[in-house]
C-alpha cells in the first residue's frame, strides 16, 4: 500500500519537476520514477523526500534536488551498458539512478561514515552491481579506467586532471566547477579523437569537493 502511494508521488515528481522543465530522456525519467528516494534520506525527512529541493543526508552533506539529479543524468547522454564513475557517493541516490539507467556504476566517497551507511543501504535495496570505494575521488579510480562517463557530484575549483586522464575516448564528464564555494557552473568535458573540449551549462550549488585536486 505504502509502496503504491510512493510510486504515485514519484510519478507526480517526474511530471511536475522534470518533464515540465524539459527532461525528456526516457531512461532518466524511468529511473527517477523507480528509485525510492525516500529511502536515501534520514527517517525524519522521508515525508519531504520528493519535494523540489535538496535535503541534508548527515555529515554536513546533501542529496541534490531531483531536477538537478535528472538534469546531470540527461547531460551524460549515456547508453545502456556503459561504465560510469561517480565522485561523491553521498546517500547513493545518484548512483542508484545511474544503475537503473543500465550503466555499470563505480562510485567513490571520501567520508567513511557515509561510505559505510550507503553500502548497507544499497545492499538492502539490492543494488549489488554498484561498486563503491572509500577514497579521495579527485584521484579517480584508476584500476577500472577508462570510463565512458564520469559524473562529479561535488563542486571544485577545477576539473581534476586524473579524471580527464581516466575518461574513455569517446567519453564525457560532467562536474560543477566554480571559484567560490557553493556556487558553480556545470562544466561538460568531452573527449573525442584525442581532443578534449569543454562547455559550460547553467549555475548550480553543490557541497565542496575536498581533496588533492579539489578544495
Ligand atoms: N551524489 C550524492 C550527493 C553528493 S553530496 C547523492 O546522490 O546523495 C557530495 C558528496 O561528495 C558528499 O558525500 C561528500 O562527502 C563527497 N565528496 C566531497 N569530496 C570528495 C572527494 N574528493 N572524493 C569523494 N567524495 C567526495
Amino acid at each position: 500500500m505504502v509502496q503504491v502511494d510512493k510510486r504515485r508521488v514519484r510519478e507526480r515528481m517526474v511530471r511536475d519537476q522534470l518533464k515540465s522543465r524539459g527532461i525528456t530522456d526516457k531512461a532518466v525519467l524511468r529511473a527517477m520514477s523507480t528509485v525510492p528516494r525516500h529511502l536515501f534520506v534520514q527517517e525524519a525527512l522521508q515525508s519531504q523526500a520528493y519535494e523540489d529541493n535538496p535535503l541534508p543526508i548527515g555529515h554536513a552533506q546533501t542529496i541534490s534536488q531531483p531536477y538537478i539529479v535528472a538534469l546531470m543524468s540527461q547531460y551524460l547522454q549515456a547508453e545502456e551498458g556503459m561504465t560510469v564513475l561517480e565522485i561523491g557517493t553521498g546517500s547513493g541516490y545518484q548512483a542508484a539512478i545511474l544503475a537503473e539507467m543500465g550503466l555499470q556504476v563505480y562510485s567513490v566517497e571520501r567520508l567513511r561514515e557515509l561510505h559505510v551507511e550507503t553500502r548497507q543501504r544499497l545492499g538492502k535495496l539490492k543494488y549489488f552491481r554498484i561498486r563503491l570505494k572509500l577514497d579521495d575521488g579527485t584521484l579517480g579510480w584508476p584500476e577500472n579506467a577508462p570510463y565512458d562517463r564520469i559524473m562529479v557530484t561535488a563542486g571544485g575549483p577545477k576539473v581534476p586532471e586524473p579524471l580527464i586522464d581516466q575518461l574513455a575516448d569517446p567519453g564525457m564528464l560532467i562536474m560543477p566547477v566554480g571559484g567560490s564555494k557553493r556556487r558553480q557552473e556545470l562544466v561538460i568535458v568531452e573527449k573525442s579523437e584525442g581532443q578534449v573540449s569543454r562547455r559550460r551549462e547553467g549555475g548550480v550549488a553543490f557541497v565542496d569537493l575536498v581533496g588533492e585536486h579539489g578544495w
